[in-house]
């Protein structure tokens, strides 16, 4: 068998056209157009290339995009004092801070300054309680965009089994929470899972976020599973080929017992980005009390 690819590119693209569409209908009707503020602190080149690419996205849309960009050495105090001013300005409904921090920043400290009602990332405590107790609350944005894509690949999840490898609090933890949610039977494994293997072998779903370049290897697959690779590695430059990012799924040789399976780039990443906007306009109608358009 050939596995389908999930093309979470085509997909991310129509949920940002929704998402624009979304746009004007708010500005039509109630004069307003959702702001994102995106906060970068230091020069990391990976969260530059990010930061960019939702700057752009967001204005794509047609959503206000305001940056703030402080160098290296902003003290957590400094920080802290800039995501209070964002909270009580108006016109801003999401606001996104780059992770990582740099090391002297106290990184939960900050994601718990920002307003629930404006954490588009979905990361702080009150979201992460919402997201665990079935509430309403912003849902992290990668592994929503895996939920949407599950969703678009197999309709309804109910009994599938679903096996996450890797446990942090911005993926594996949150998509084993929807996936829950979705009423699959979820395991979560990790780096002292005992038999990694016999346990993906038993999955129907299995979603890859270790941060480790091909790691998921054919054999550990059940034939016919669908499979998402969350993560993003970069290979270094071998002889005369160039260095390329890879997931943590062995794609090549997976790709052939799997039923469908995300590629890398152009699988989960571009989904993050489209959730992210979704988000953010999900946060501008909660906050004005008023209905969501749909999206
Ligand atoms: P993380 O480092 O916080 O967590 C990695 C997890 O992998 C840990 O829970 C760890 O227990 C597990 N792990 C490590 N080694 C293992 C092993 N040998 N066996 C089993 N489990 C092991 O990483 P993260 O933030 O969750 O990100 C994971 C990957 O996803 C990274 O490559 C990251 O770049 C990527 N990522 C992509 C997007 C996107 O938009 N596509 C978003 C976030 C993260």
């Amino acid at each position: 068998m050939s596995a389908k690819l999930i093309d979470g590119k085509a997909f991310a693209d129509g949920l940002i056209k929704r998402v624009g569409v979304a746009v004007s209908k708010l500005n039509n009707r109630y004069n307003f157009k959702p702001g994102l503020a995106v906060v970068l602190v230091g020069e990391n080149p990976a969260s530059e290339v990010y930061v960019k690419n939702k700057i752009l996205q967001t204005e794509k849309s047609g959503m206000v995009s305001i940056e703030h960009r402080l160098p290296e050495t902003t003290s957590e105090k400094e920080l802290l004092a800039l995501v209070k001013s964002l909270n009580e300005d108006d016109k801003i409904d999401g606001i996104l801070v780059q992770l990582p921090l740099p090391k002297h920043i106290n990184e939960n400290a900050v994601i718990n300054s920002i307003s629930p009602s404006k954490d588009v990332d979905g990361f702080s405590i009150p979201n992460v309680g919402l997201l665990s107790t079935s509430g309403e609350g912003l849902i992290p944005c990668t592994p929503l965009g895996c939920l949407l894509l599950l969703q678009d690949h197999l309709g309804d999840l109910t009994g599938k089994n679903a096996v996450i490898i890797g446990r942090s609090n911005i993926v594996g933890k949150p998509m084993a929470q929807l996936l829950i949610k979705a009423n699959c039977t979820v395991t979560i494994t990790h780096s002292k899972t005992k038999n990694l293997e016999g346990e993906c072998k038993k999955a129907d779903i299995l979603v890859a976020a270790i941060g480790s370049p091909l790691f998921v290897k054919k054999e550990w697959v059940k034939n016919g599973a669908v499979v998402l690779d969350v993560g993003i590695n970069r290979l270094p430059p071998e002889g005369d080929k160039k260095g390329r990012l890879v997931g943590d799924v062995d794609f090549e040789n997976v790709i052939e017992i799997a039923s469908a399976i995300t590629p890398v780039p152009g699988g989960v990443g571009p989904m993050t980005i489209a959730c992210l906007l979704r988000n953010t306009v999900t946060a501008s109608c909660k906050r004005r009390n008023i209905n969501e358009p749909e999206m």
